[in-house]
């Protein structure tokens, strides 16, 4: 299969809402412009300079999103282009975005990451660790002017176990409702990846992060 007929097989099957995150890390440029040839115009990457790499070589109607983990020192790179940060998971993360965006004057979007997994090898903010993050921003509320916080996003466990990753979304689900009622520009809730985006989007993810199903597998030599 090709990359141009994955991604039309995996558009058709998506539902009108969620949005296609074309997860691109560890492939070349000529990739991606398979992908981009073919309509797609939002990728995901996790390394801050693979991406940046990525955005100076492509067309500049491309949404980038990062979605691995952000390190502070780091995110004066990306500010001048990138679209949606998923892996927000600190207030100080989120005030630094926000300065290099300033710098910029750009408003940069954000997800903040919850921690859902049973490892604990996966990053993220547990319940009282986010409720703590949007209280800084209310007291902030004029400070932070250039991040927008619209959703969360969240990984499961790495497991067969069906259950178990269902349990893990829809408690993700649960969390984001309860936000949502609340603050409603946090409308976009990213999760699912290659095994599990169906079982995802049935528990109400509206954003799917869709790498090896589209690309192949990574070969991480
Ligand atoms: C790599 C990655 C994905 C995509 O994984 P696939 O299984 O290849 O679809 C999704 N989300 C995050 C955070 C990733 O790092």
């Amino acid at each position: 299969m090709s990359i141009a007929n994955n991604l039309t097989q995996i558009k058709s099957s998506l539902p009108e809402q969620v949005t296609l995150v074309a997860v691109s890390k560890t492939k070349p440029v000529a990739n991606l412009m398979e992908a981009y040839d073919a309509g797609q115009r939002i990728f995901g990457e996790n390394k801050i300079q693979e991406m940046t790499d990525k955005y100076e070589a492509m067309p500049k109607d491309i949404e980038w999103h990062m979605i691995g983990h952000v390190q502070t020192n780091k995110v004066k790179y990306m500010a001048p282009y990138v679209n949606l940060v998923h892996g927000v998971d600190s207030f100080k993360l989120l005030k630094e975005i926000n300065k290099q965006a300033a710098k910029n004057n750009r408003v940069i979007n954000c997800l903040l990451q919850m921690h859902i997994a049973e490892e604990d090898t996966k990053f993220g903010l547990d319940e009282s660790e986010l409720n703590e993050i949007l209280d800084h921003l209310k007291l902030d509320k004029n400070e932070l002017k250039n991040i927008k916080i619209i959703g969360l996003m969240g990984m499961a466990t790495f497991t067969e176990d069906q259950n178990q990753i269902k349990k893990e979304f829809l408690r993700l689900k649960s969390i984001f409702d309860k936000l949502n009622t609340e603050h409603s520009q946090m409308n976009t809730l990213s999760m699912g990846m290659s095994g599990d985006y169906e079982l995802a989007i049935s528990c109400g993810s509206t954003m799917v992060r869709i790498g090896s199903s589209i690309f192949g597998n990574r070969n991480y030599q």
